[in-house]
């Protein structure tokens, strides 16, 4: 409800500061690929990014997202659902 007002009143960056900032705020490797979208992780051996569906070939991106949604990505995961983040430019 109070995140309901204040979308209301149009307060985009409040809800960014309370809801993610000053929340669970995650940084998340995203691999944006053509048709992937898979989370991404950090190779701690080979010094480097990686992607587990594109190997070499990816194209991996940072995003801030919430650790809840991080963990609904995990869940679903564990399901056996490979769900895809697509990314595009901000304007
Ligand atoms: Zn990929």
């Amino acid at each position: 409800m109070e995140r309901d007002c204040l979308i209301a009143h149009g307060a985009s960056m409040v809800i960014k500061d309370r809801l993610l900032d000053e929340s669970d705020g995650w940084e998340m490797l995203v691999c944006s690929n053509k048709g992937c979208g898979h989370a991404a992780y950090y190779d701690f051996n080979r010094k480097s990014m990686c992607c587990p569906v594109c190997g070499d070939r990816a194209d991996i991106h940072p995003i801030q997202t919430s650790y809840a949604f991080k963990l609904l990505l995990d869940e679903m995961k564990s399901l056996g659902v490979a769900m895809r983040i697509e990314l595009e430019d901000r304007r």
